[in-house]
């Protein structure tokens, strides 16, 4: 058979293959953060590549690209699939495989110069892999001749479509309205009920359960375990893996938890007509991270949460929050302090972490700033925008491990991924107007709804822009988040904590 169908359906076959490789690697990748003694570090990394590289293949051979004019031509139907292959298949033609191969060793490489390096807190003998990986990444960003600007390469890899000129507006009016709040809200510790040696990791694992089986977690088709740095991962429709991790002395389990929730429910929410299909996933990664943040931020830091989280807390660590009231901890949960560390700054603060990564990526891409003069281009914003003194390189320029890996272009939608959780909760709190009573007895349903109606179940049928547009209403701003914030810092007493 010759027909429109048999390209179409010779295609799809095709694809879904490619998409059943990119889990088992993703199966890989989970295992080795999850389960894997660190005895099989070696094997893993040559088992990994060689998944990434049959993946690689099969994706850009010849016969996929004929697949796809004959689709084309042939039929009218599935243009979204059609337009997503095309887009994918362009982008992955143009690296060279020696490049790609590149690129991946000098990540691992990286990642290990900058374990010892973050170890020792010493800039300095990283600083030759740092200038290896902005090196790949300009011969990356050459792949691409006709873009406006170096770091659009970078940034389409994260953000699909978006132009630098758009992030650097967004990002930039989300700066300057922080930096008001910050200086404002800012002021010395007053309550240490959050801090401590005593939070009993097997009570917090409880607690964190309990929180997760209320907002939609079963045993059927999730997973939730322990992993260094926490990820959520979709190994298929059914079958969504949560990691958190557990300290003795605080509670970030939770809100680490909230957040991959937000990452895991996305997933779980795709259509599952796009199984198995370049069109099962986010649609980007700051609409990936728009979720987790929802999760962790605007529902794990709300009062109406907390009216109904309380008691569970309390019966989790009894001596702890006895006498306590569910506004005390939410006082404390909303406490705005500059810090250092960026994963674990408050969420008024978080904003200008990423401010100061994006400027500094656009500066070593398109302004003349050599990586070796990066640590006192980083001290210095630290002390302009969060007002603090970096005392070593561990609290500041090794802090991420992003750029060991190569990964330019990532940190930004972090920031654009709140901006649009600050856009859907504006329209979800209109749409549903009871939802903070709902959230206070529990009841977490037309919150999921709402967000499988109008984010999870379009996969990557809608472009970026097409989904924030409908979703949120309108293209990014960063006003409704503000503005959200504005409302939470003024509607207490002082957020200090
Ligand atoms: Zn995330």
């Amino acid at each position: 058979m010759t027909t429109a169908q048999s390209a179409l359906t010779q295609l799809k076959a095709r694809l879904a293959e490619v998409a059943d490789l990119e889990r088992v690697g993703m199966l890989l990748a989970w295992d080795q953060e999850v389960a894997m003694p660190r005895g099989g570090a070696e094997a893993r990394a040559q088992q990994r590549a060689s998944v990434e590289r049959l993946c690689h293949e099969r994706f850009t051979d010849d016969r996929v690209g004929e697949l796809l004019d004959a689709a084309v031509a042939e039929t009218p139907l599935d243009e979204d699939l059609l337009a997503v292959t095309r887009r994918d298949l362009d982008k992955a033609r143009r690296i060279p495989g020696d490049l790609v191969a590149e690129l991946v060793h000098a990540a691992a490489t990286g990642h290990e110069a900058w374990t010892k390096a973050h170890a020792a807190s010493d800039f300095t003998p990283f600083e030759p892999f740092l200038r290896r990986n902005v090196e790949l990444r300009r011969q990356y960003i050459a792949c691409f001749p006709e873009v406006p600007r170096p770091y659009d390469a970078l940034l389409d890899d994260f953000e699909p479509q978006m132009r630098t000129e758009q992030a650097q507006d967004v990002l930039g009016r989300l700066r300057d309205g922080l930096i008001p709040l910050v200086e404002a809200a800012a002021g010395p510790p007053a309550d240490a009920i959050l801090q401590g040696s005593s939070f009993p990791v097997d009570a917090q694992r409880g607690f964190v359960e309990t929180v997760l089986r209320q907002v939609g977690v079963d045993d059927e088709r999730w997973r939730l375990d322990v992993a260094v740095h926490p990820f959520a991962a979709t190994m298929g429709l059914g079958d969504v893996r949560l990691t958190t991790r557990y300290a003795p002395d605080d509670l970030d389990s939770l809100y680490s938890s909230l957040h991959e929730f937000g990452h895991g429910l996305y997933e779980a929410g795709i259509d599952p007509a796009l199984a198995r299909s370049p069109l099962q996933g986010g649609v980007s990664s700051a609409v990936h991270e728009s979720q987790s943040r929802l999760w962790e931020n605007m529902v794990g830091r709300s009062s109406g949460f907390w009216r109904w989280g309380f008691p569970h807390l309390q019966a989790a660590f009894p001596d702890r929050f006895a006498g306590r009231t569910w506004q005390d901890v939410h006082r404390a949960v909303n406490a705005v302090r500059p810090s250092l560390i960026r994963v674990t700054a408050d969420e008024v603060t978080y904003g200008l972490h990423i401010a100061l990564r994006f400027e500094l990526e656009l500066a070593l891409f398109e302004g003349d700033l050599d990586p070796a003069d990066l640590p006192e281009a980083w001290n210095e914003r630290t002390r302009a925008y969060l007002g603090l003194e970096v005392p070593d390189d561990a609290h500041g320029v090794l802090q991420d491990v992003h750029w060991a890996e190569g990964l330019f272009g990532y940190f930004p939608t972090y920031a654009l991924g709140t901006v649009i959780s600050g856009q859907l909760w504006a329209r979800i709190n209109a749409d549903v107007p009871d939802l903070e009573e709902r959230l206070a007895r529990g009841d977490f349903g037309p919150l999921r709804e709402w967000l499988a109606e109008r984010v999870h179940r379009h996969g990557r049928r809608l472009t970026p822009t097409e989904l924030v547009a409908r979703a949120a209403g309108g293209p990014l701003d960063p006003e409704p988040y503000l503005d959200y914030l504005r409302a939470k810092l003024a509607g207490s007493a002082p957020l200090v904590g």
